[in-house]
């Protein structure tokens, strides 16, 4: 019988765990197991632990660079070369009628090249508006680039007012002017189109955190757009829509992002481009059977790893029905339930201001300032990276009676 390719497109969060569950849970329970291998496939060798990126920038002494940065490879060594490939390629075009995906080649030793998919998983996550926040061939250039500039800068500016923006803010600031890092103060300006910052917060906690940027030497302007932004030799130069031109030894975007979903066909993408993916089952019904969307790629996703927890066993546990009724005859006949996707839509999100104070909500509570900092802040969450990677995190099957 020939070989059923179950793909995972990106090895972010989402496509990391749900890699490893199927990987761990799914194959061993289907009959035939050894018919089916798992593609991992993600542009880059390494995982990129963006949600510390606000810190781990800064320096290599403020977050461990080892787990900032994690081999994929080596994440997946456990399992057997029979059952498991990781290809380091950027999916280029999908054909959803010939089930086939094509990929071009992000190393030198694999070729370009065309897989044919029996389930598909699209976690192609979501484009920054810098690569010092996710993962691009130039993060760690940016990166060096970055420190290089803010051993010196007097003037810094900062584009946007979600969470990105305001935990780079707090965490130049306090490195900067509280803690006298580089041995020189800087005047930092946060820029924000809104009228107030971090749009999920409730108003309060975010005025909060304008309090707790100012503490760090951080001046928040409010409608204040940017139309433009170029850099050269003599630093950044912002042009607000007002016509307002600002400049400044250096200038960092952070206004928002855009999904990674070029390579499909118009036709499963919503206005925003996200993945048209049926809001109840995950599945992307538009393009044909196994095809599921998953993490900040999708539209039925409100975005962050926080949702990850209940996305990631709806697609598994459905996934394992839809292999489980092919590999019955039944085609996509199955028999009793999906599991549904029930997003939490009570506000949730922490945001650490510099190393010692954040803001923060749970389940649309208020937090204090020493829970955001326990949760998040303390070290960016980042001791959990390990457990992504070697898919410790998903060592607990999800029980579905369905
Ligand atoms: C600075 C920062 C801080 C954050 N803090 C938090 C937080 O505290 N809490 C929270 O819940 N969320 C937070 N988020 C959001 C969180 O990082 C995202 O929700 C999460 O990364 C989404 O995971 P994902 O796997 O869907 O996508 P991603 O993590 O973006 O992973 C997508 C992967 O797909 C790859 N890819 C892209 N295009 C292709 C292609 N064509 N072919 C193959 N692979 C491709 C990418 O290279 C990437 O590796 C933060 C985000 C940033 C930037």
């Amino acid at each position: 019988m020939s070989t059923l390719n179950i793909v995972v497109l990106g090895a972010g969060f989402a496509g990391l765990q749900s890699a490893h569950y199927i990987l761990q849970h799914t194959i061993p329970q289907l009959p035939k197991s050894d018919t089916y291998h798992v593609y991992l496939i993600n542009p880059s060798k390494e995982f990129y632990h963006m949600v510390s990126a606000p810190r781990s920038v800064i320096s290599d002494i403020l977050i461990d660079p080892s787990i900032a940065f994690m081999d994929i490879a080596k994440g997946f060594s456990q399992y057997p070369a029979s059952n498991f490939t990781f290809l380091q390629a950027s999916v280029s075009s999908i054909d959803t009628a010939s089930r086939a995906l094509q990929y071009t080649s992000t190393e030198p030793s694999v070729r370009d090249g065309t897989l044919h998919y029996h389930a598909l998983v699209i976690a192609t996550g979501t484009a920054q508006s810098s690569p010092l926040f996710w993962q691009t061939p130039e993060t760690k250039t940016a990166r060096q680039s970055f420190r290089d500039q803010l051993a010196t800068a007097n003037n810094i500016i900062i584009g946007g007012g979600g969470p990105v923006a305001v935990e780079i803010a707090g965490e130049i600031g306090d490195h900067l002017n509280t803690r006298n890092a580089s041995k020189h103060k800087a005047t930092i300006t946060l820029l924000t189109s809104a009228s107030k910052l971090l749009p999920v917060l409730r108003e309060d906690v975010a005025a909060h955190a304008e309090t707790y940027l100012n503490s760090v030497g951080v001046t928040v302007r409010y409608n204040a757009k940017i139309a433009a932004a170029t850099t050269d030799k003599s630093g950044a130069h912002v042009k607000l829509a007002s016509g307002e031109e600002i400049h400044a030894d250096m200038y960092i975007p952070a206004i928002g992002a855009k999904p990674n979903t070029g390579f499909l066909p118009n036709t499963v993408l919503t206005p925003s481009a996200h993945i048209d993916t049926n809001a109840s089952s995950l599945r992307v019904d538009g393009a044909g059977p196994r095809v599921y969307a998953l993490g900040d790629v999708s539209s039925a996703s409100p975005g962050g790893i926080l949702h990850l927890t209940n996305m990631i066993p709806v697609v598994v546990t459905n996934l394992k029905r839809d292999l489980e009724a092919f590999a019955a005859g039944k085609g996509d006949q199955l028999s009793g339930k999906d599991m549904a996707w029930v997003p939490d839509v009570r506000k949730s999100q922490f945001v650490p201001v510099g190393r010692s104070k954040g803001v923060g909500m749970l389940f649309g509570w208020k937090i204090p300032s020493l829970i955001v900092w326990a949760i998040k802040g303390r070290d960016y969450m980042i001791s959990f990276g390990t457990g992504y990677m070697d898919g410790t995190s998903m060592k607990k099957e999800v029980v579905w009676k369905g």
